[in-house]
């Protein structure tokens, strides 16, 4: 499998439980042959997230440093079965080019497979979401087919995080049976390190092993190609532009 050229999910020491800076990141980035850094730390209601005001402000980062393209991003919890996000009005909407929903414990307590499931069903309809993160981790199993078949629909990624790898093996598991039934039903995804120390940017040996066993189509991986990612960074915000002259 080619190179990832984007690395779409990264934290920063704005998120309490990571320990580099913004620049860190992007210099570590270019180190390894990356074109461009998703930098996306967590929403404000996450125990270590940043508050909202950090999102609708980070247009005053670099678009681009050290031949690296940095894309203002924000990895937002989803918080109950409705599948509201933890980002909203300006925080959401001003300054962020990428957003990855995710559910993290204990903010969202997923005592069942329905709340779960219906929790990344209606997240995946979110205009602003693009990717549901790490959904193969943890202990919130939900009806895959259902959410995959949303997924679809609504034209989001699903993310393959490396550090999921790290959950032990029914993550793994889980992680190969959903990128699976994503090449199946032809879902676009991206290979993420979800790194929270830069020396782990651009690690993704066991999600780039796992899709080579799938042989997941090469152009259904949105961030190999940093030409394509920029693309769907743009017609994104085109799309986004257009629904708030509508609404
Ligand atoms: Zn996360
Ligand atoms: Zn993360």
């Amino acid at each position: 499998m080619r190179s990832v050229e984007v690395e779409t999910h990264c934290h920063t020491n704005v998120s309490k439980h990571a320990y580099s800076t913004i620049l860190e990141n992007v210099q570590y980035a270019a180190s390894v042959g990356l074109k461009g850094v998703c930098i996306t730390d967590h929403g404000p209601e996450l125990f270590d997230g940043a508050p909202s005001y950090y999102f609708s402000n980070l247009n005053l980062v670099s678009k681009e440093m050290y031949g690296v393209r940095i894309f203002k991003g924000a990895e937002v919890s989803i918080m109950d079965k409705n599948g509201r996000i933890d980002l909203s009005g300006k925080g959401l909407t001003r300054s962020l080019e990428w957003v990855i929903a995710s559910i993290h414990l204990p903010e969202f307590a997923p005592e069942d497979f329905e709340s779960v499931t219906s929790a990344y069903w209606n997240v995946a309809e979110n205009p602003y979401v693009d990717v549901i993160g790490h959904c193969g981790r943890g202990n919130w199993l939900f009806d895959r087919e259902k959410v995959l078949k949303k997924v679809k629909e609504t034209g989001k990624l699903i993310e393959i995080n490396e550090h999921s790898f790290d959950s032990g093996k029914d993550a793994a598991r889980r992680c190969y049976e959903i990128a699976k039934r994503c090449k199946e039903l032809e879902i676009p995804i991206v290979i993420s390190s979800d790194a929270h120390f830069a020396g782990a940017i651009g690690g993704y040996r066991r999600a780039q092993a796992l899709l080579e066993e799938l042989c997941y189509p090469e152009d259904q991986i949105l961030n190999l190609d940093f030409s394509r990612f920029d693309a769907y960074i743009e017609a994104r915000r085109q799309r986004l532009k257009n629904l708030s002259v509508s609404t």
